[in-house]
């Protein structure tokens, strides 16, 4: 079977808007116009929106509608979390925990924060990804206030044990955040049942549009957390400024979709276990990145030695689209930090290719892919 060109593998950068979303948005780009904030029926119907996406959005973890504050994305939410842990708990202590392999949105806060008199222990991985959790008890302090460690990277894919870091936060009476943006498709989550307070969404990861977010802030904090854009008072004062309601109920209903079809998806493991068959008879010396078990379903992260990765992605481009890791460095051209704290060599980042599955990735699809990526590596390897 011929399959439809350009073929897309870039699912951790970003993921095509569901049909079904689509068309839940667009009364809220056309008729249904009216600020939710106003009170006419224009301002209600708004209103009403917004207050469904919250459930269906609240409903994907297993939270309350009530917990959930919208957001203008994943990294708005990762930094409403930690600088809002900051600034409301300055005065208890002034070190966090966080990892090596956190996604900018995480990793840069910390950077920045730091700048301002924030202790930050990175806790290094080993060369699968892995956190070792006697380091994370090793690295708790008196005036500790907060562990973020994500739930899943978005390079590697490798997964982090939520439940036990979060066990281990709560019996140190330090919160738990972790950026579950990568994992919101694949790995169910019910903060009912796992220690956390605070969880960061992306609505175009897992289907939606781009633009917006949520945090969930556990009800049971013993304080507000510090707003980080003040105004209007949205959000019940913790996140001003107009919501984007078109957005919005575009994550509502991506996240009802991801809630419902979770099963379906993560069966693209099977598509990405073949693939890797596929890579390894068809090119010499490649080798796996990120744990080979506990990791995200859709993600396939190769070292290709003797290529440069960016040369290859841009020659696949007409034809597949494809990642060298962090879409945020694409233009940067700077060595991945993540796959740097794997404890490779720096040289090992340009040599690296992430894939990353779909919904609607195909058999065909990956048979093509590999057959194409493996010629080009002949070409640049000059074989
Ligand atoms: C994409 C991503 C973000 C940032 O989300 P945006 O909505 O693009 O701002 C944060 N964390 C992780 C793990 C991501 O993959």
């Amino acid at each position: 079977m011929p399959v439809k060109l350009p073929i897309y593998m870039d699912h951790h950068a970003s993921t095509p808007i569901d049909p079904a979303v689509l068309k839940a948005m667009m009364p809220y780009l056309t008729e249904n116009y009216g600020n939710p904030g106003a009170y006419h029926i224009f301002g209600q119907k708004a209103a009403l929106a917004i207050e469904t996406a919250r459930e269906k959005t609240a409903a994907l973890i297993n939270a309350d509608p009530g917990e959930i504050v919208f957001t203008s994305g994943g990294t708005e939410s990762d930094n409403l979390a930690i600088k809002g842990i900051i600034e409301t708990l300055e005065r208890r202590g002034k070190h966090i925990i966080t990892s090596s392999i956190e996604h900018h949105a995480v990793f840069n806060v910390c950077r920045e924060m730091e700048e301002h008199g924030l202790k930050v222990s990175y806790l290094p991985v080993d060369k699968f990804g892995n956190i070792n959790l006697q380091h994370l008890k090793e690295a708790i302090r008196k005036d500790t206030i907060l562990i973020s460690l994500m739930t899943a990277n978005n390079e590697i894919g490798t997964q982090y044990p939520i439940d036990d870091i979060g066990d281990i936060a709560h019996e140190n009476n330090i919160f738990f955040h972790t950026d579950a943006v990568q994992s919101a498709n694949y790995i169910p989550i019910d903060v009912r049942k796992s220690p956390v307070d605070l969880l960061s969404l992306s609505a175009h990861k897992l289907y939606g549009p781009k633009g917006v977010g949520a945090l969930y802030i556990n009800r049971d904090l013993p304080f507000k957390l510090k707003a980080q854009m003040d105004g209007g008072g949205q959000e019940r004062n913790r996140r001003s400024g107009t919501h984007n309601v078109p957005g919005i109920v575009g994550m509502g209903e991506a996240c009802g979709i991801a809630l419902e079809k979770m099963p379906k998806t993560c069966e693209v493991a099977i598509l990405r276990d073949e693939m890797w068959e596929l890579f390894q008879k068809a090119i010499s010396g490649v080798e796996m990145h990120g744990n080979q078990y506990f990791r995200l379903p859709n993600n396939l992260n190769i070292f290709i030695p003797g290529v440069n990765t960016t040369d290859l992605v841009r020659m696949c481009g007409s034809k597949i689209a494809l990642s060298t890791g962090s879409t945020c460095n694409a233009f940067q051209r700077e060595p991945s930090h993540v796959i740097a704290a794997l404890g490779f060599s720096m040289n090992r980042s340009f040599s690296t290719l992430r894939i990353g599955l779909g919904r609607s990735t195909t058999r065909d699809e990956i048979y093509f892919a590999v057959d194409y990526i493996a010629k080009q590596v002949s070409m640049l390897r000059g074989e």
